[in-house]
């Protein structure tokens, strides 16, 4: 069986690494090299390191400081909470397992259904049995399985000079200033710091001004760069010979933005569902319950204001509460500690304004 991917960024690489131990593979890629242009934090648990491999390690991160105007909590692991890598070593490292089969500098331009999936490219036309589309946030191949509405946060970095922050813990950043539905962040790494934020309106740049004044005065820039972040759900992720994953398949956590576990994930179980010719749709079902909650406690999240933002925080600034956080947050499953904390005798006490936010959160 003849496959087609389109794009190779994680979700497209580890997807041609995967189905290529079985089948033919061609992997379509626009640029003329891989993990570029740059757009992407980093921050990931253990399992996505080892898809490529320790040397992408920038830095180890233990926990995390929460703040929401002039209040901050934190929170801590006892062992690693998640990693810093170097993204563009990260996917070079997957490119290096799958290169003979990836189509550098070929922008696909066209698919046709008629008699298996054609593709146009610059470099001419493909034919394949199965196309897979792993082209990112604003998929072409999205459009052709479903309509279904998908929104587009718009992300925007700096890289500053040297770390401002405590060297194991990255800084989150509430303050609806700082970002219209998202918050912004700061990620220290070997020898820089990454800041940054993501935001659902137009103006990431001007957000990310006011806080570079607010927190980091007059530090020196040395690098910039940007992407946007899918946020929604699918109920549907393939129509006939054409499958998604990754950003295009909106595989992303809505809570954090983070979607390459999730992209690798979704690769795997595409995999399977290819290989042993089983429903793409059934097999994903587990994981896309994660991703639900993970929206739903996103929406919930995209309509609070400062004030009501703040007054959440304040509810979760005790040794009890903080304590639970500690125990079972988890980088890729934030709903396991939203679970435990909605019982909370302290998260009880913001009910009212929580349910509130639920009912705003479904009028949008
Ligand atoms: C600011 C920012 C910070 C982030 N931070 C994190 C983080 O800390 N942790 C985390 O897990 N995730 C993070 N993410 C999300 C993460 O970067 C994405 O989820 C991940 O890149 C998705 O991988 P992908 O392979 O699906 O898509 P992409 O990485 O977008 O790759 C798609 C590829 O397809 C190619 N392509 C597109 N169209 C075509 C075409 N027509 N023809 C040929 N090639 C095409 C593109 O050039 C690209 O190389 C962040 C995203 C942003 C914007």
């Amino acid at each position: 069986m003849r496959i087609g991917i389109v794009g190779a960024g994680p979700a497209g690489l580890y997807s041609g690494i995967l189905l290529s131990r079985d089948f033919d593979v061609q992997v379509f890629e626009e640029h003329s090299e891989v993990g570029f242009p740059e757009h992407c934090t980093g921050l990931v648990s253990k399992y996505v390191v080892d898809k490529s491999g320790n040397n992408v390690i920038l830095n180890r991160i233990k926990g995390a400081r929460i703040f929401s105007g002039n209040r901050s909590i934190r929170i801590e692991k006892k062992d690693i909470a998640a990693y810093v890598i170097d993204r563009k070593a990260f996917e070079k490292n997957l490119y290096n397992n799958v290169s003979e089969s990836v189509y550098l500098g070929n922008r696909v331009k066209r698919i046709e259904i008629s008699n298996g999936v054609s593709i146009s490219t610059n470099s001419g036309e493909y034919k394949f049995d199965i196309v897979i589309g792993a082209d990112g946030p604003r998929s072409l191949l999205r459009n052709m399985v479903t309509n279904e509405r998908v929104d587009l946060l718009n992300g925007v970095q700096v890289i500053l000079k040297k770390n401002f922050v405590e060297d194991n813990y990255v800084y989150i950043f509430l303050d609806r200033k700082y970002s219209s539905g998202f918050f912004a962040w700061a990620v220290p790494r070997e020898s820089d710091l990454l800041v940054g934020l993501a935001t659902y309106d137009r103006n990431p740049m001007l957000r990310l001004k006011a806080l570079l004044r607010d927190r980091f005065n007059g530090v020196e820039v040395i690098g910039k760069n940007a992407g946007q972040i899918p946020i929604g759900n699918l109920n549907r992720h393939y129509k006939g010979s054409i499958f998604l994953t990754g950003d295009a398949a909106v595989f992303v956590k809505a809570t954090s933005g983070g979607g390459l576990y999730y992209g690798l994930k979704g690769s795997e179980i595409l995999f399977e569902s290819i290989k042993k010719n089983l429903n793409y749709e059934k097999i994903l079902k587990k994981m896309m319950e994660e991703l639900k909650k993970d929206y739903i406690i996103h929406k919930i999240f995209s309509v609070l204001n400062d004030k009501e933002i703040l007054r959440i925080i304040s509810s979760l600034d005790n040794e009890e509460t903080i304590e639970i956080i500690n125990k079972y947050g988890d980088i890729d499953y934030p709903s396991i500690l939203a679970k435990k904390l909605i019982l909370n005798k302290n998260i009880i006490k913001v009910y009212p304004l929580l349910l509130r936010s639920i009912f705003r959160s479904y009028l949008i």
